[in-house]
């Protein structure tokens, strides 16, 4: 007999979603135990379709950029050129591959989306409002990001634990299921010393801006320097007075984590932009 779900219930999740959670907590119990080379080695081996890995080239991507590059797993590398990032980054991205070999294919937003955001908001306009700011991130961020991962498998993030308590709850593997894939963050039990440590000790290239007390680093305009014990990603949207701040990447429409993101939009026509 089929069963009902009343306007209380809660609807049961589709198959697909069922199906994935489960890959994702087998994936979690194989190896989340593991040193972080067989995560990756087991997480991509029993991949079903491609594996991208988007990074910042912040400490932690280029600790997974090492580690991915130098076992050559058939991986994507994937950025998201805001048009807004450091100039360090730019440098970054270049040294980085050179180093490796390796070529990291470039997302940009729509610039029909970015001009029309910036004739109605102006140039800067993303430090006006909470909602400006996070339409300028859909704009440069989320929606790139969607055509990053567009038919992947499996997702590669250097999301950490420990990075803030909005991130508390990060495991190994999760299901997304509005994008039908499987998110793994290798790096999810390790502790910004530990990532250091690993890139000094194998002459991993880092952002210069570390030193500076640029801990988390993203667009120029929405990063500053944090001040001994703030947490690391209090430097970001350092105007905004929540402990949550994302941009979007990661979390839902409620400003919380998710595990699951409904499937990204092509860019709105320019004129149904706010
Ligand atoms: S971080 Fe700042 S500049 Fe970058 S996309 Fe978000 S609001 Fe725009």
């Amino acid at each position: 007999m089929a069963l009902s779900s009343g306007p209380d219930e809660t609807p049961p999740a589709p198959p697909h979603s069922a199906a994935l959670a489960r890959r994702a907590d087998g994936l979690d119990t194989a190896f989340g135990g593991a040193d972080v080379a067989d995560r990756l080695a087991g997480l991509v081996a029993q991949a079903v379709g491609p594996v991208v890995f988007t990074t910042s080239f912040g400490l932690e991507d280029q600790v997974l950029t090492h580690l991915i590059a130098g076992a050559k797993l058939p991986v994507t590398f994937a950025t998201l050129d805001t048009g807004r990032l450091f100039p360090e980054v730019y440098a970054l991205w270049q040294e980085t591959e050179e180093r490796y070999g390796i070529l990291i294919r470039p997302y940009y937003p729509r610039h029909e989306a970015v001009e029309l955001y910036v004739r109605r908001n102006g140039v800067n306009g993303f430090y006006g409002s909470r909602e400006a700011r996070k339409a300028c991130c859909d704009i440069r961020k989320v929606e790139p990001l969607g055509r990053a991962l567009a038919g992947a498998d499996l997702w590669l993030t250097g999301l950490r634990a420990d990075q803030s308590a909005a991130r508390g709850g990060v495991r190994l593997a999760e299901a997304d299921a509005g994008r039908g894939l499987v998110k793994a963050s290798p790096l999810f039990d390790w502790t910004r010393e530990r990532a250091l440590a690993f890139a000094q000790r194998n002459a991993v290239p880092i952002n210069p801006l570390h030193a500076r007390g640029f801990v988390s680093i993203g667009c120029q305009p929405c990063t500053r320097a944090i001040r001994p014990g703030e947490p690391e990603r209090a430097g970001r949207w350092w105007w905004e007075d929540d402990a949550a701040r994302e941009c979007g990447l990661h979390v839902g429409p409620d400003g919380r984590l998710v595990r699951s993101k409904p499937p990204l939009r092509e860019a709105p026509p320019a004129e149904a932009l706010a």
